[in-house]
């Protein structure tokens, strides 16, 4: 009995990525000889009855189920994967792990559907229990990175340290049907999957959750573990785009520019996007910023978060408004759009902030409307060097596991913002949304006239 069933919960958001979180564990426990099945629920909204069934097919020789789950409905829809495990076998022990069993241990231990929980990067831990697990060693307390429950007392073990991607075997892409994650993208191309090559982020932006789990480290793929990866997607799938979902792509130049190298050097032709930090690309020559181009970089997503300095120090931002408006013209030069992130919302002047947030997009906007901005409103999160702040000023944070089951980063509301604030947010997206599109078809019309040769 050496089968696992991983469950990646549905997040029940527009986007549809590999589940790269179940799929690095059933990598290295595949690599290890355990029968691995991988569950991705989101394939399964039209038919949920089918998750019922697999899990009928495989429980009597299952020897442990393990669930990711972020925050909010991942929580919701991993609970409910839960209890149909219990229902089916009650025995079969439940591990959890992720960004919400990580960050909220003593909440989510004392559920009765959670028996363990892998703490922080989950392979070399995952392959432990399952070997304690398949040799009915009960003795755990020597597993790092484990939490767990023994005669009622809550057991955490030793935090176990991170390691590097390249110590970690390149992902089993058999394990998974690709072709289901085949999305059209429009800034990329219509053949597009994403690609995680990184994990958590050196710096420390005072609202972001990412330091919460990695604690500033950042764990990577090598440029080239990154190139045989897209190489082998792109000759076995049929894909032309890749999307990277790296928290922060850019923190190794040397690793990008290498992947970029290799890239232009063996003729792969595809294209791509990612995340960009605005100090890696203020540090780019015309010459760097061109390999980026020349390997296919279509459009970078850069957090500009906001026009305010005073909140740009306040959230531990090292760059200044005039770097945005800077590397938003160099970008244009070089054919790569961009696309900005900003908040707004925050606990200290939020009106203040929103006026030169604005007046920085406009300034862009004033020379170029080939860049995308979305608007998001702060959301306090736990673990966060902000939320500490968040709290003093009234904030009132989730206590339950079902309280954080409902929590919905674009839904939380502040007592620092009024509706007037939310209802001028939204008028000015709007704004934004529908000027961005008259440019595109605007250019599109355009093309299509000299296509036709009119
Ligand atoms: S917001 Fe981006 S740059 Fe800042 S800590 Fe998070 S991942 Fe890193």
């Amino acid at each position: 009995m050496n089968k696992v069933l991983l469950f990646y919960p549905n997040a029940e958001d527009k986007a549809h990525w590999l589940p790269y979180a179940i799929l690095t564990l059933g990598t290295i426990l595949a690599d290890n000889e355990f029968e691995v099945v991988l569950i991705d629920e989101v394939l399964y909204a039209e038919n949920p009855r089918e998750i019922e069934k697999i899990v009928e097919q495989n429980i009597e020789d299952t020897l442990f189920v393990g669930i990711s789950s972020f925050i909010g409905n991942q929580i919701r829809n991993g609970l409910k994967f839960a209890k149909i495990i219990r229902t089916y076998n009650c025995k079969v022990p439940i591990v959890w792990g992720g960004w919400h069993p990580s960050i909220l241990k003593e909440v989510t231990i004392k559920s009765e559907y959670v028996d363990f929980i892998i703490q922080g990067q989950g392979e070399l831990i995952i392959l432990e229990l399952a070997n304690k697990l398949v040799s009915k060693d009960n003795r755990f307390s020597d597993i790092d990175g484990l939490i767990y429950m023994d005669n009622g007392l809550i057991k955490v073990n030793k935090e176990r340290k991170f390691v590097q991607r390249s110590e970690l075997p390149n992902y089993n892409w058999e394990l998974i049907d690709v072709k289901k994650y085949i999305v059209e993208d429009k800034a990329i191309s219509d053949k597009t999957v994403s690609y995680i090559s990184s994990q958590g982020c050196p710096l420390n932006c005072g609202f972001c959750s990412e330091n919460a789990m990695y604690k500033r480290g950042w764990y990577a793929n090598t440029a080239y573990q990154m190139y045989d990866d897209i190489n082998f997607l792109l000759k076995n799938y049929d894909i032309d785009g890749i999307s990277f979902y790296d928290s922060n792509f850019t923190v190794d130049k040397k690793r990008i520019l290498t992947f970029c190298e290799l890239v232009i050097r063996s003729d792969l032709k595809f294209k791509w996007a990612a995340a960009a930090d605005i100090l890696f690309l203020r540090g780019l020559t015309n010459e760097e910023w061109e390999l980026l181009r020349k390997s296919g970089c279509t459009r970078l997503l850069i957090g500009a978060e906001s026009g305010s300095e005073k909140i740009l120090n306040l959230i531990g931002k090292k760059f200044k408004p005039k770097d945005v408006i800077d590397i938003s013209e160099k970008s244009i030069e070089f054919g790569i759009s961009l696309y900005f992130t900003m908040i707004v919302g925050w606990p200290e002047n939020p009106i203040d902030d929103f006026q030169k947030t604005k007046e920085l997009i406009e300034s862009i906007r004033e020379k170029t409307l080939e860049h995308e901005f979305i608007i998001h409103i702060y959301a306090p999160f736990i673990g966060t060097p902000l939320y500490q702040y968040a709290c003093e000023n009234g904030y009132i944070p989730p206590k339950t596991l079902e309280d954080w089951a409902n929590y919905d980063y674009y839904k939380i509301t502040t007592p620092w913002i009024s509706k007037e604030f939310l209802e001028k947010v939204e008028d000015y997206r709007m704004h934004l949304n529908i000027s961005y599109n008259m440019n595109k078809n605007r250019k599109k019309y355009k093309k299509d006239i000299v296509d036709r040769g009119e």
